[in-house]
């Protein structure tokens, strides 16, 4: 089958700083790197690298067609990813010593989607297709919906939390994945869920799909845990796309982040099935 994933894509800019800057402050950086970003662009190469046929599904600006050019390197089909006047989402990520960090998010791209072309890349999708969405994109309901009525598994990472968007998309999702703050965030807010199956991984304790299984985390040293989630839903999608049970799915994700997590970086970052299947001998 393949896996639709409608989501953001940003290039992360990280700033290797000091300190901090506090109000008024001018910084000279120690360092600089890019690297491909977002949490949908990292769960479709996070996917595409478990082994999944995976489409995005978003929108870039338009001089930025290396972008693609990263996403298509790794297998995936960049028919339905717009190219729009203004600028890709990007994130300033400014780091300290100590791996403290802060960060400022520009949407962009991400949030000029057009309806009606996520609907059109959509009636290319077949029953039994997944359909991913997160929350950094815009036309999210509208997606999960139109899954919903042709038939595809909808699977929906609600990160940033944000619970109208929670509300606006829960009639139409079978799979709801949250962290463990997410997971508080959305019982404070709705009391509970009811409707979808909810997967809420909870960092180095593991993850657990609740009432079917609970799976620990690999004990490994870390050395930047961004995109863990990432990592851990687009093989968990990757493997249930692939006929995995839900316990097997989550085991296999669970490697792939526990790798994920002993590597700098977000997308970039991501195993490879071989990698994983390495992992779990
Ligand atoms: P998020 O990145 O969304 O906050 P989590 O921190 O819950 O997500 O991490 C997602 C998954 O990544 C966890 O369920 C676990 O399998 C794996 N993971 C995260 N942190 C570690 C760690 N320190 N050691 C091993 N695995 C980890």
């Amino acid at each position: 089958m393949a896996i639709w994933n409608l989501g953001s894509i940003n290039i992360d800019h990280f700033y290797h700083l000091p300190h901090l800057p506090g109000p008024g402050e001018t910084l000279a950086a120690l360092g600089y790197a890019t690297g491909l970003g977002g949490k949908g662009a990292n769960q479709s190469v996070a996917a595409a690298r478990a082994g999944a046929r995976v489409h995005h599904i978003g929108a870039v600006g338009a001089r930025d067609k290396a972008v693609l050019d990263q996403l298509a390197a790794d297998g995936i089909d960049t028919t339905h990813v717009a190219r729009v006047e203004g600028s890709t989402g990007h994130a300033i990520i400014n780091i300290d010593p100590a791996g403290e960090n802060n960060i400022v998010i520009h949407g962009g791209a991400n949030l000029a989607l057009d309806p009606a072309a996520v609907a059109r890349a959509l009636s290319a999708a077949r029953a039994g297709d997944i359909l991913l969405i997160q929350n950094e994109t815009c036309c999210q309901a509208e997606a999960a919906r139109i899954g919903r009525e042709r038939g595809l598994r909808v699977v929906y990472s609600a990160a940033p939390f944000d619970v109208d968007a929670v509300r606006a998309v829960l009639a139409f999702i079978d799979i709801l994945c949250v962290n463990a703050v997410e997971e508080a965030q959305l019982r404070a807010a709705l009391g509970g869920v009811s409707g979808p199956e909810l997967v809420v991984t909870l960092g180095a304790e593991g993850a657990e799909w609740r009432g079917r299984a609970r799976v620990p985390a690999y004990p490994v040293t870390p050395v930047d845990t961004t995109g863990a989630g990432d990592c851990f839903t687009g093989n968990m999608v990757a493997a249930l796309d692939a006929g995995l049970a839900p316990e097997a799915a989550m085991r296999r994700a669970a490697a792939a982040a526990a790798i994920q997590v002993t590597r700098p970086g977000t997308a970039d970052a991501m195993p490879t099935a071989a990698e994983t299947d390495a992992f779990l001998q």
